[in-house]
């Protein structure tokens, strides 16, 4: 069909400069291994923190939610499609998150879009760090209120743009809890003394941190001991909760305002019964499985101090997100095939997703790695680096 012809140049460009991705299948359930091409391979680069995709008594609530409830709900959340069950998870999602409230969007995605795009006006300001997540990002370009981007976790810039915004009427600071693509983890006590110096409201976006920091997961707050100070925690249920959604944890007005201005959850149609009862087992599995948390943070414990040992440049990362540096985009790709053929699946980040020259094999343990799995892909990290130099 005739049309497309300018963005077929594009993806020419691309496949010519060799940024060109083709989608990567599995074959199999996600977990620690799984088959990609018809090879058994160590899964590295899932959010699957705990395990959770495939949780016995989360894949049982789903299924009993199915034979209750059918598998869609046939409305947004707003006209016919809140079922009890939305609005039970939401209360304990709350009491957990030691919240007044608590909402759940589609996706993690949506969660920041429609936050961030609903509660300011052109009379606000946010003031952003700038490796915040892009759904952050497209929040904020949807919003008319100022934009301040402060300098990666820099808390000197963070205070110079709350100084020179003094003049607007609210002022909201946002931050990655956990940063995606090096695993630290922001400097939350400072960013809250200073938001409260200056008197401006705080968004942390818990996405990597959800089930994976805090007492039994409950994120980057808790694990400060930040709780009631921090206005708006969002987050991810797609991630270590292993299912899909996103949510919203703050007071009962922000969310009863959301309720009628946050875009996607009224115009886009509610989470299927099962994903809410997955959810739902979800906080009994992080209440009373804390061990699979403990386990998590083993596996990043062994593999990390494994890579170092071996040589590598694991950067500054304080969670299971450990990024190998390369550096060279092309090399990093080469890398990411040569583990591949050892056997395991880790892939390759390059520019545009982080800067030129700071391109990295991204990888994440799960607590369902055992030290035997940890072992062999330590081993194929070896003798993958050794074949292209990249290790001594
Ligand atoms: C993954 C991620 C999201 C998006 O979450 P989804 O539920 O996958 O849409 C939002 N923010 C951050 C920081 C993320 O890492």
């Amino acid at each position: 069909m005739k049309g497309f012809e300018y963005l077929q140049n594009q993806l020419d460009d691309m496949k010519e400069e060799g940024t060109f991705r083709h989608l990567i299948p599995l074959e199999s359930a996600q977990g620690a291994r799984v088959t990609i091409k018809g090879k058994n391979v160590i899964q590295l680069s899932s959010n699957n923190y705990l395990g959770l995709t495939s949780h016995p008594r989360m894949k049982k609530a789903a299924e009993e939610a199915i034979a209750d409830y059918g598998v869609g709900t046939g409305s947004v959340r707003t006209i016919a499609g809140t079922l009890k069950m939305h609005e039970d998870y939401e209360e304990r999602l709350a009491e957990f998150k030691h919240t007044e409230a608590a909402l759940v969007f589609q996706s993690g995605f949506t969660t920041n879009q429609g936050v961030l795009s609903s509660i300011l006006t052109d009379q606000d300001v946010v003031i952003s760090d700038e490796l915040n997540h892009a759904s952050i990002i497209d929040g904020i370009r949807l919003t008319k209120a100022g934009r301040r981007i402060y300098k990666h976790v820099d808390m000197a810039s963070l205070e110079e743009a709350l100084k020179e915004t003094q003049n607007y009427r609210k002022r909201l600071v946002v931050t990655d809890g956990v940063f995606s693509m090096d695993g630290n983890i922001a400097p939350l006590p400072e960013i809250v003394e200073l938001a409260e110096k200056y008197d401006a409201l705080i968004m942390v976006d818990d996405a990597h941190a959800s089930g994976v920091l805090g007492e039994n997961g409950r994120g980057t707050v808790n694990h400060f001991g930040l709780d009631g100070r921090v206005h708006i925690q969002v987050g991810t249920l797609s991630k270590a909760i292993g299912v899909l959604g996103g949510y919203v944890a703050s007071t009962q007005s922000l969310k009863d305002y959301l309720i009628h201005k946050g875009r996607p959850f009224l115009f886009s149609t509610s989470h299927p019964p099962a994903v809410t009862a997955a959810c739902n087992a979800s906080l009994d599995v992080l209440l009373e499985e804390p061990e699979l948390i403990d386990k998590l943070w083993e596996n990043t414990k062994f593999f990390k101090k494994g890579l170092q040992d071996l040589g590598f440049d694991i950067g500054i990362s304080e969670t299971p997100i450990t990024p190998v540096m390369i550096g060279d985009d092309a090399l990093t790709h080469k890398f990411s095939d040569q583990l591949f053929k050892e056997g395991v699946f880790a892939q390759g980040i390059a520019f545009p997703t982080v800067q030129k020259g700071k391109a990295r094999v991204r990888t994440i343990v799960t607590a369902e790695h055992s030290k035997q799995d940890l072992q062999e892909a330590l081993e194929a990290f070896e003798r993958a680096g050794k074949q292209l130099n990249i290790l001594k």
